[in-house]
């Protein structure tokens, strides 16, 4: 499943494709992906110039002045700008056709991504509650010690819980826990001030640092091939369990926490 830093890559890739272009045309080859594609896309995109690409949590969102295309990777989806005659493959559902005689092609063999709209001035119900973004300034141990005051949860369900921060999902989430050194099971109100500092760097650093790997991949965007898988040589924890810690050499431990698997070292995280 493609996580925040495959959404900043992919909107990295595609900005300086897009921004500044006029859609001329959408081409849809279904009625919906996820939820129903709406008749606002057909609308207002054709004739709109792409004014920028931006990134809220999970989601893509391309500005024009008639209002933003908000669109959702899903499980498997994708997005590659084609010259427009690239023959259409199994999963090809939409292709918003751009000036300079290319398109933008979204493919999503599960159809759990998205393609909606957002009127102008207005903020998507999906977009609505949700905490800051991890890597701006507003995220920071004070806010985390400031939100999980009283808290029962454990602090992995916490730190993966959209209206306290976006995008953490189970990968960073157990690898910054990992690198803090605090054990996904404690109760988040029972983690320290200093903790939290240490672990909101730890979320940053991990995020920024695969935002940076995912980037070296994408000299090539303009091309049919997916995004190389990156990263998984270097997880601490993620998908190691019963494996020895990298650190101290203890066996992993393996639980399910909020229906994700979690996994952590009993000696290296208190
Ligand atoms: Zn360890």
């Amino acid at each position: 499943m493609p996580e925040l830093p495959e959404v900043e890559t992919t909107r990295r890739g595609l900005a300086p494709h897009l921004e500044g272009v006029i859609v001329r045309a959408v081409l849809q080859r279904r009625d919906d992906l996820r939820w129903p594609i709406p008749d606002q896309i057909r609308a207002h995109l054709p004739g709109a110039r792409i004014e920028a690409v931006r990134r809220r949590a999970k989601y893509l969102l391309l500005d024009t002045l008639a209002g933003s295309a908000l669109l959702h990777l899903g499980m498997s989806g994708s997005l590659r700008v084609l010259p427009a005659a690239t023959p259409v493959k199994a999963h090809d559902h939409v292709d918003l056709a751009l000036d300079g005689g290319r398109v933008l092609r979204f493919n999503d063999p599960r159809r759990f991504g998205s393609l909606l709209w957002q009127a102008p001035g207005t903020t998507h119900p999906l977009l609505q509650g949700l905490g800051p973004e991890p890597l701006s300034e507003e995220f920071d141990g004070a806010w985390l010690f400031a939100r999980s005051r009283g808290r029962s949860a454990p602090v992995k369900s916490f730190l993966m819980d959209q209206r306290i921060v976006v995008g953490v999902g189970n990968i960073y989430a157990a690898e910054s826990l990992f690198r803090a050194r605090i054990h996904p099971l404690r109760a988040a109100g029972r983690v320290s001030r200093e903790r939290y500092e240490a672990l909101a760097m730890a979320v940053k650093d991990i995020l920024a640092h695969a935002i940076q790997r995912g980037g070296t991949t994408l000299r090539d965007f303009i091309s049919p091939d997916g995004v190389p898988g990156y990263f998984e040589q270097e997880l601490w924890v993620y998908g190691r369990g019963g494996l020895p810690c990298k650190r101290c050499a203890a066996a992993l431990k393996q639980a399910q926490v909020g229906q994700r698997t979690t996994v952590w070292c009993p000696h290296c995280q208190r």
